[in-house]
């Protein structure tokens, strides 16, 4: 057996969809750099869901590797409903109403699927539809109607989106539909799943509480696209495994010129409390139809990374797109060229500084000290590995958030603990019994046996070796090849 790293330490998160469920080009994406395979529950079938879970887990095992799947949870997304004719043109400063009412659409009466709307929001608030193009102000509410003014106008399309920015939405994060998709997804052996349109840590307990009373442990992935998730994001972490900067609806629900610097913000405060962080949403936007980005969607892959991000996702772009295996095989060469310099880049080094002050300015721990010495030991002896054992995770990820420029090679003797390893920055995972005493010794020959390191070479082992307990880790030692 050798070992197989990836291209990138950047990790790769692609939507499956109509453009990339075949196992071609699965398998072509793999090859280029996918990591993770996110099926997004909010379209098509259980029946085509079950196929793609089949697909992925099917080229994975053919190409000798693991390949996670993230299951998206749509959560109560609002919508327009059928429309009679399409696109419906809204013209600016015409009136239209929106109907909880099951009718068909036209120019001047929509139908919602959101039955609680005329409660959610008042004359004067601001209705976006379709993704923040089409902008309507209500005029006045009535019981199951909201008459507005078109502020913003534009072509509607059957079952767009809808945002209310900033309102109280009547319906909790985690709906019952959630639960019941969630069922089948569990019978399927699925263990990773993003919820959408979290607000406060409540929201993940219920999707845990609910795996946990059918007896399974699930890692649960917040998707931060509403103010109030943003303002309650130290709960949110606390509670949640991961976070999504879900840039797409965060882009409607607070002003869009504050995604760059929130993304920012929400990246550092998931590095400090060691959970992998998603920035999600148009980072190749235009691969949907073109063979190749253009600079600016180049240029926001890279800064994501700067920022420190653990990984960058796809959706349209591998969902429906032209160019699935294009796309990912430009995500993975942004990441690469990135990588290399990273530790030569004055802001990411400031990051980096910033991270390690703050560790040390709040209480800090046994196992934080760790691993500030430890991605010190790798920038001052230029070490290519660290291997570490790991009971839950925490020792890799809370290397892995100091972006290290070497591999994290994280042990576990638990496939479900690996396949999570997966979302961390240049963490790669392996299953491995690491009970015996030597387990890294028989690591080493394996690297040695990859032509990954050779003698001289020095890398760095960190564990919990004396504590004894989940988490605990507690030492760091360094081994040159011999
Ligand atoms: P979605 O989430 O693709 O499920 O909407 C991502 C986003 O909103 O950015
Ligand atoms: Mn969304």
């Amino acid at each position: 057996m050798k070992i197989q790293l990836p291209l990138q330490k950047t990790k790769i998160i692609c939507t499956i969809g109509p453009a990339s469920c075949s196992e071609a080009v699965l398998s072509d994406m793999m090859r280029r750099g996918m990591t993770i395979a996110r099926i997004n529950l909010s379209h098509g079938t259980l029946e085509e869901h079950r196929q793609t879970f089949a697909a992925v887990r099917s080229v994975a095992t053919k190409q000798g590797r693991r390949c996670p799947i993230l299951v998206d949870l749509p959560g109560p997304k609002m919508r327009i409903g059928k429309l009679e004719t399409e696109p419906l043109l809204l013209t600016k400063g015409t009136e239209v109403t929106l109907t909880t009412r099951d009718v068909l659409g036209t120019p001047t009466l929509i139908p919602v699927t959101y039955r609680r709307l005329p409660e959610s929001v008042s004359a004067g608030s601001v209705i976006y539809l379709n993704d923040g193009f089409i902008a309507l102000e209500v005029i006045e509410v009535l019981p199951d109607e909201v008459r507005c003014t078109v502020t913003m106008g534009g072509p509607l399309l059957s079952g767009k989106g809808l945002n209310l920015p900033g309102a109280k939405i009547f319906e909790n994060s985690v709906t019952d539909q959630d639960l019941k998709l969630m069922d089948f997804a569990l019978e399927e052996d699925i263990t990773i799943f993003s919820v959408s349109f979290v607000e406060t840590a409540e929201d993940i307990l219920r999707a845990r509480t609910f795996a946990r009373e059918k007896g399974r442990k699930i890692y649960v992935v917040a998707k931060i696209e509403r103010a109030a998730a943003v303002e309650n994001i130290d709960e949110i972490l606390e509670a949640a495994d991961a976070i999504m900067i879900a840039r797409g609806d965060l882009g409607v629900e607070i002003p869009i010129e504050e995604i760059p610097i929130v993304q920012k913000q929400l990246i550092r405060k998931a590095n400090l409390s060691c959970r992998p962080v998603i920035t999600a949403t148009q980072m190749l936007e235009s691969m949907i139809d073109n063979t190749r980005p253009t600079r600016a969607e180049a240029t926001d892959v890279a800064n994501a990374i700067l920022d420190g991000t653990d990984a960058v996702m796809m959706s349209e772009e591998t969902a429906i797109g032209q160019y699935p295996v294009e796309a990912v095989e430009m995500m993975s060469k942004i990441a690469v060229a990135l990588e290399r310099q990273r530790h030569m880049i004055r802001s990411s080094i400031f990051l980096q500084e910033q991270l390690k002050g703050e560790l040390i300015n709040r209480q800090i721990t046994v196992p934080d000290t760790v691993s500030l010495n430890v991605s010190e030991a790798v920038r001052a002896l230029g070490c290519p590995f660290v291997l570490t054992a790991t009971s839950g995770g925490m020792t890799a990820r809370r290397v892995s958030r100091l972006k290290p420029d070497g591999w994290i090679i994280a042990c576990s003797n638990d496939e479900r603990i690996c396949d999570f390893l997966r979302f961390s920055y240049g963490v790669f995972p392996m299953l491995m019994d690491t009970g015996t005493r030597e387990w890294y010794r028989r690591l080493i020959s394996l690297l040695k046996n990859s032509g990954l390191i050779r003698r001289g070479d020095r890398i760095i082992l960190t564990e919990g070796k004396f504590s004894g307990t989940t988490g605990g880790t507690d030492s760091l030692g360094i081994i040159t090849i011999s």
